[in-house]
């Protein structure tokens, strides 16, 4: 598989923030966000490292394509069964659907629940994968903030609400999931509206997590309070379960 890295840390977002989890990020990503705080994932990695104890911030480096073996080896090494979760991410782990299902069967047998961090558009991988894992983090994306990585073929779909909706359908099938729109300064209440009623179309009971996007790289500013608050009480019109959660690990530091 294309591996970047595998590091213990807590989680910094969503509705599992601050429990503790060890991070396999995997490598690739077929889209392209504006505010993406990891662009060194985008292309395969020619090398992968794992944290060799919880914090040490001491790698050990690899080249790839990483083995199971080595993976299995890495979460025993930083004792991964006794953390809350272990987060697939990337990258976009599902380009990478056997590996996704290698790993989540390895924590499943550990004893440990799987965290899949996914931009939510690849839906037939998600159906595939479903059965193993615990918890979806499940990105929303609002059209003017993505790209797709390469030209869309002649015909094809390639809108992203549709798509949104049935792998919501398929996670919802087997998993624990919420749905994360990250916010920025320009998003409006009427499209965090439209995507609120989207999710209620097919469960309003799943939860909206609202991420204020934090400044980095071309972004410049992050929405302020007076945005963020009307926008999360919008939503609560139409969903029971909305949450305003900014990534906590950039606060302490954490990779
Ligand atoms: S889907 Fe994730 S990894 Fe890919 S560009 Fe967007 S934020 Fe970055």
């Amino acid at each position: 598989m294309n591996l970047v890295e595998i590091f213990a840390s807590a989680q910094g977002e969503g509705l599992h923030v601050g429990a503790s989890t060890i991070f396999v990020r995997l490598g690739e990503c077929d889209l392209r966000c504006s505010w993406c705080d990891s662009p060194g994932t985008w292309l395969p990695a020619k090398r992968w490292r794992y944290e060799t104890g919880p914090g040490t911030a001491d790698f050990v480096e690899h080249a790839n394509p990483a083995s199971l073996s080595q993976v299995e080896d890495a979460l025993e090494q930083l004792d991964a069964k006794s953390y809350r979760f272990v987060s697939v991410t990337g990258g976009e782990p599902l380009l990478q659907v056997e590996s996704v299902e290698a790993i989540a069967r390895i924590v499943r047998e550990m004893g440990s629940r799987t965290l899949l961090e996914t931009h939510g558009l690849a839906v037939g991988a998600m159906e595939r994968v479903a059965p193993l894992i615990d918890v979806v983090s499940m990105d929303w994306k609002l059209a003017k903030d993505v790209r797709w990585a390469a030209e869309p073929e002649a015909g094809e779909d390639v809108s992203f609400d549709s798509r949104h909706e049935a792998f919501l359908i398929a996670a919802l099938q087997h998993c624990e999931v919420y749905v994360k729109v990250v916010v920025t300064a320009q998003t409006t209440t009427e499209e965090l509206k439209s995507v609120a009623r989207q999710v209620a179309s097919v469960d309003a009971s799943v939860p909206l997590v609202l991420q204020p996007v934090t400044p980095m790289a071309k972004v410049r500013e992050a929405p302020t309070a007076s945005q963020m608050l009307p926008h999360m009480r919008a939503c609560e019109g139409i969903l029971k379960d909305v949450r305003l959660i900014p990534q906590t690990h950039k606060v302490y530091g954490a990779l």
